[in-house]
């Protein structure tokens, strides 16, 4: 953030989609407490900070007559929790944009916060509406885009309004900075050996990370679900593992062209399974290529975990994206665990360890272990988007 804001009005745009319970008390601060920097480094500089956000799905959740459920979704939830935060005057605009918007923020003094309403209750919010988001951008002198997790939408308030500002006058917030510089360093010139971890549900999600991951890993750890679909791709029994039928041939290319590659793919040696899914399933360990009928891999099993963990250790860079294993439930959270583990101990060994883009990232939560890995996304499906190598296009607004 190189622009001097003294005396001027940043609107920055922040991602307070935060959790709220039945009260609308926040029940996740993280994604506020993760503005705060950039926000409190506007407000030092002696500039002014007009906060735009969207919370929730507000038109995808109307009242039964058809209007907007405004109590539930309103930005005012937030107001009391940020000026604790902040330590700063926060001012609330009941509309984002119009009389009332205009108003407060030419009243607004320098030091001072003006959080505007829930962009999403305009649908000219998602439709990336280009004169709305002018008159979004005529509130304030810079534009700053801090919230990476909508980055890969062009939304009004994430993309569209940085039309109207040129390059001296629109930035990137410092979680905006610290993303994308984290993701890139994974990416671009890594320190070698790379190994790229994957798992989660399906194939179809991961298969175009699969691919870019092949420009610059040196080892591939497939685990989750998604591993039986490349098993049956090897002619392996899979019993009633969840598999793709349709995109066997897929992985069947995938471990060709890895091979081509020269990268390592490793695929769970063994499996935890169960004979349902469910957290009080019958559970046994079967070779991941001859699991019986009646049985469904769950896990990556004790041998694979082993396995996966010394690579990792082994590793001067990690990228881990989505679970080994349904970790939600005890009897199958062990190999996500061992994985997350040996992710921490790399990390104290010097590598850059990277946890991204969904479900994983929960996992590395509930394990305790976010502050032991180099950096965790709250990116989602940005930055998933990101290391598949798209151009995102809240990136693209900002740097042209
Ligand atoms: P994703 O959102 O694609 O990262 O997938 C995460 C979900 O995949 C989690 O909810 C896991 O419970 C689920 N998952 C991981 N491994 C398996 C498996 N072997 N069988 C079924 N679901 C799985």
């Amino acid at each position: 953030m190189d622009i001097n804001f003294k005396d001027k009005k940043a609107l920055v745009r922040v991602d307070f989609n935060v959790p709220l319970d039945k009260e609308y008390k926040i029940t996740d601060d993280t994604r506020i407490r993760e503005a705060v920097p950039t926000i409190r480094y506007i407000l030092d500089q002696g500039g002014a900070a007009i906060l735009m956000s969207h919370l929730g799905r507000p038109l995808s959740k109307l009242n039964e007559d058809g209007t907007v459920n405004r109590e539930k979704f309103t930005l005012k939830h937030l107001v009391s929790h940020l000026r604790r935060k902040l330590k700063a005057r926060v001012h609330f605009a009941d509309d984002c944009v119009g009389k009332s918007a205009v108003k407060k923020a030419a009243a607004l003094k320098p030091g001072e916060v003006l959080l505007l309403e829930n962009t999403r209750f305009y649908p000219e919010e998602e439709k990336g509406d280009a004169e709305f988001a002018g008159k979004l951008a005529a509130l304030g002198d810079i534009y700053v885009n801090d919230a990476f997790g909508t980055a890969h939408r062009a939304h009004a308030s994430t993309t569209i309004v940085a039309n109207y500002f040129d390059k001296q006058h629109k930035t990137f917030g410092f979680l905006m900075e610290r993303e994308i510089g984290n993701a890139s360093r994974a990416m671009k010139n890594p320190e070698k050996p790379v190994t790229c971890v994957t798992g989660g549900s399906k194939v179809s999600d991961k298969i175009l990370l699969l691919e870019k991951f092949l420009d610059y890993a040196d080892n591939i750890l497939i685990g989750g679900a998604m591993a039986y679909t490349f098993m049956m791709a090897k002619r392996g029994q899979v019993g009633n593992s969840l598999v793709e039928a349709d995109k066997i041939k897929i992985a069947k290319e995938f471990l060709k062209k890895a091979k081509a590659a020269g990268v390592k793919v490793l695929l769970p040696r063994d499996s935890v399974c169960g004979d349902k899914f469910a957290a009080d399933a019958s559970v046994q360990v079967f070779p991941s290529n001859a699991i019986p009928d009646g049985w469904m891999g769950l896990d990556i099993g004790p041998s694979a975990a082993k396995a996966f963990a010394r690579t990792i250790r082994a590793s001067k860079t990690v990228i881990w994206n989505g679970p080994m294993g349904v970790f939600e439930m005890p009897a199958f959270a062990e190999g996500t665990k061992v994985v997350a583990k040996a992710c921490a101990s790399a990390t104290r060994k010097g590598a850059f360890t990277m946890v991204g883009g969904g479900d994983s990232v929960a996992a590395v939560n509930q394990l305790k272990l976010a502050k032991k890995v180099s950096f965790v996304s709250t990116g989602g499906g940005a930055m998933l988007e990101f290391l598949e190598g798209k151009e995102l296009p809240g990136i693209k607004a900002i740097t042209g």
